[in-house]
Formats: C-alpha cells, sequence, structure tokens
C-alpha cells in the first residue's frame, strides 16, 4: 500500500467478520480494515500482513478495537418511517391493524413539524442498531419525504426513499388517497431531485403500498417512471392469505398475485417486494426471471400471523432475498433482533453466520450494490460497525473461539434492548457512537 493509498486515512484493528455471497463468513482475529481518505477500503485482512506493508508514520494512525467484531453495517430492505412510533399496536390480521393503526397515523404526516421529529429520531435509531443502509416507505405526503431525505443526507447515511402511492381502495381514508397523475408527479419530482444525490447515497423508489390500493394505471405509470430514470421500485406482494384472495378478486384477468405487477411492468432488477410468503410456484419462477428481489420480515410475520416465507423455495430458485424489520408491524429496528426471529420462525436451524449474509451482503445484492457495500474487499466503500459482545455472557472468553457462537450470542442475546453497537461507519465517517 503507497503512502498515498492512505493519505488522511485510518486504519481499524478488531475481529473482522467477513460475510459471503454464500452464507459462510471469514473471520479474522486480529484483523485490520484500512481505508482511505475517500471512504474507501483500502485494504483488509490480517494485522500482521498489512502492518508489514506500511511505514511507521501510516500505522500511527491505528485505531485498535481489541477483540471488538468489526461487520458491515446492517442493510434493512423494508420499513415504513410514519409507523415508527406504532409499534406494537394489536389487531387479529393485517387489514385490520391497516385501517385501526396505521392508516390514520400516516395521515398526520401531512404536519412537516411531526415528520421532521420522526426522520431525526428514525435515523438516529436505526444508526444506533447498526444499520447503514435502508430501503424505506414514507408516507404519500411528497413534503414529509423530502424531509426524510434530508434529514439523511444530513446524518450521512445510505438510504432508498419512496412516497407511497395509493390513488383507490377500500378501507382507506380519502386523505390518503391521490389521483394517480398527482402521486406520479410528485414522485418524479422526488426522484429528480434525490436519486443518486449525497455523493451517491441516497436513491429514489417508486412506491405503489400493494395492488388492493393501486389502479393497474397508477402500477403502469411508476414502472415506466422507474425503468426512465433507473430508480427502484419498491412494494408488498402475497403477505398474507386474505390479502391474496382480495387481489385475486378484483385482477379475476390476471394469473396470480406476481403476474399484476409483472404486467404492470413493475418487475426487474431493482425490484423489492417485501413479503411473498404465499407464492405459488409460477410466482416463484416469474420473480427469479425478472430478477427482482424479495424480503424476508420474520418480526413482522410474527407479529401479523401472516405465514412463513419458504426460504427453501427462494433459494431453490436462486431468488435474492435479504432482512427487513418492516416496522410497524416489526417491533424491532435492530437486525439482530429479527435475524434472531428469522431463525426461530423456520422450521430448520438458519446457521447465524447465513442470516449476518442476508442483512449484509444479500441485502447489498438485492439493492445490485454489492461491488460497493455489503462486506469488506479493496475499493469497497467502508460501512461498518463495532459490536463488543462481552458484555453479553459471563463465558464470554469461552464462548469467542467459534464465529458461530458469537454470533448467535449477537443474534439472540444483543437485540433492541442492548447497547453493543459502539461504532457506526458510513464511507468510512462516524455517523454513531455509543456514549
Ligand atoms: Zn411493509
Amino acid at each position: 500500500m503507497s503512502t498515498n493509498s492512505t493519505g488522511g486515512s485510518a486504519l481499524y484493528r478488531g475481529r473482522i467478520v467477513n460475510p459471503k455471497i454464500d452464507g459462510s463468513c471469514e473471520d479474522l482475529r486480529n484483523g485490520c480494515l484500512a481505508v482511505g481518505a475517500d471512504g474507501s477500503i483500502t485494504d483488509v485482512g490480517r494485522w500482521e500482513d498489512i502492518k508489514r506493508k506500511l511505514s511507521a508514520a501510516e500505522t500511527s494512525r491505528t485505531v485498535d478495537f481489541g477483540s471488538q467484531l468489526l461487520l458491515p453495517g446492517f442493510i434493512d430492505l423494508h420499513l415504513h418511517f410514519p409507523q415508527l412510533d406504532c409499534r406494537g399496536m394489536y389487531a387479529d390480521n393485517l387489514l385490520t391493524w391497516l385501517a385501526k393503526h396505521i392508516y390514520p397515523v400516516e395521515a398526520r404526516f401531512s404536519d412537516p413539524n411531526l415528520a421532521r421529529k420522526t426522520a431525526k429520531r428514525l435515523l438516529h435509531e436505526l444508526a444506533r442498531f447498526g444499520t447503514t443502509t435502508a430501503v424505506i416507505f414514507s408516507s404519500v405526503h411528497s413534503e414529509a419525504t423530502d424531509i426524510l431525505f434530508e434529514e439523511a443526507a444530513r446524518r450521512g447515511v445510505r438510504a432508498v426513499i419512496g412516497k407511497v402511492l395509493m390513488d383507490e381502495g377500500q378501507n382507506v381514508p380519502k386523505t390518503l388517497l391521490q389521483d394517480w397523475r398527482v402521486g406520479m408527479e410528485e414522485s418524479v419530482a422526488l426522484c429528480r431531485k434525490w436519486h443518486g444525490a449525497s455523493d451517491g447515497r441516497l436513491y429514489y423508489a417508486f412506491s405503489p403500498r400493494f395492488a388492493i390500493t393501486c389502479s393497474e394505471r397508477l402500477m403502469r405509470e411508476a414502472g415506466a417512471a422507474a425503468k426512465a430514470s433507473g430508480a427502484y421500485v419498491q412494494t408488498h406482494v402475497s403477505e398474507t392469505v386474505e390479502e391474496v384472495r382480495l387481489v385475486r378478486e378484483r385482477f379475476p384477468h390476471r394469473r396470480n398475485y406476481v403476474d399484476v405487477y409483472d404486467s404492470a411492468g413493475l418487475l426487474g432488477e431493482r425490484t423489492i417486494l417485501a413479503h411473498g410468503i404465499h407464492f405459488e410456484d409460477e410466482e416463484y419462477e416469474m420473480v427469479a426471471s425478472s430478477k427482482a428481489s424479495v424480503v424476508y420480515c420474520p418480526s413482522s410475520n410474527l407479529f401479523l400471523k401472516s405465514g412463513t416465507m419458504n426460504l427453501k423455495k427462494m433459494r431453490q430458485n436462486r431468488i435474492p432475498v435479504g432482512l427487513g424489520s418492516d416496522i410497524g408491524a416489526g417491533p424491532h429496528l435492530s437486525l439482530l433482533s429479527v435475524m434472531r426471529d428469522g431463525i426461530y420462525m423456520q422450521p430448520q436451524w438458519v446457521k447465524p453466520q447465513e442470516m449476518l449474509a442476508m442483512a449484509t451482503i444479500r441485502g447489498a445484492a438485492a439493492l445490485g450494490l454489492d461491488k460497493q457495500i455489503g462486506s469488506f474487499e479493496r475499493g469497497k466503500d467502508a460501512d461498518f460497525i463495532l459490536i463488543d459482545p462481552s458484555t453479553l455472557s459471563g463465558r464470554w472468553r469461552e464462548i469467542e473461539a467459534d464465529l458461530n457462537d458469537v454470533l448467535s450470542l449477537i443474534i439472540f442475546r444483543g437485540g433492541e434492548r442492548e447497547r453493543i453497537v459502539t461504532k457506526v461507519f458510513v464511507k468510512g465517517r462516524e455517523v454513531y457512537r455509543e456514549s
């Protein structure tokens, strides 16, 4: 490594856990992450190997975190900004829960003061739990969405954000429905302003809520606008049995739920589909051939008793799957808690290493950003977090020998109520530190 490549840079020592797309993780005890002045990774490896390549002046810029874990920042592929304070509200199914708790609260986001306060708090909380990239549904309000982008830019995190599109549907308050032309005009204006902004850390997602609150015209327009701009599409699909039945009734001329979106031109490699729990075999194949990604939101699925994603079929069909907190149906913003629920929910154990891969490199792949974030490789952006698990168990010295045990400890014991994430960096810049 030349002096130039680390000019103004830093070296971070710790136990580096580097997830791979196959679900395994490289475990580098006494590892080192070298970060350049531009926030990119200039080297990663064992400290002894990296030290040998450097001058004394360069190694003087070393920050030593001892045996703390140095992981890629977490990637949350699905959450709802206005639902931060609706978490844990009782209703016995998705559609009742939306009508009773969610729509009335989302309507309040016409107030820019509420939007500003909530955006600041959401972004602080995401950073506190180690989430460095978040894919976020805003409300239907253009101003609230603009405010969320502004705060994300100010905080320095990475985010994909979209204003909700809804133009028809039962049980939706009139104040949340917009004529498709207005919804699209506002979405396109936000996309022009924010897609690729903030040094490429912010992206726009056209965001039809789901097929039972959108006309075919609106969905077609959203698909076309996303293709024209290179922006993302995010929506919900096949979350509950009741919702699937309603979609069948509403679109009898379509083969299935996925076909409603496919026919509207909404599916492609920049499409993020939340849930996909009740797919028929043909739907797995359609999603796979469209190259869209699906988000596993186990905490939300447990809370609303929506059902269990068939991870095995997703793997068999080579569909990219990442993790989502799906707050407010999901009660936890911490992806460690979501990983825990993800393991609890499956009929067989999913290895802790694979859950970590889903929360990092596979999430990055789902966004098409795996050349840039999600793991540690030379040239990628340095989005990383430090975790200190030593306070979680009196047997820490025995446990730390085995990486799956360490990851299992932080997944099952280190979630929402613990403060084990000590520092968070995005593109080499600190965005959170535990005080
Ligand atoms: Zn959702």
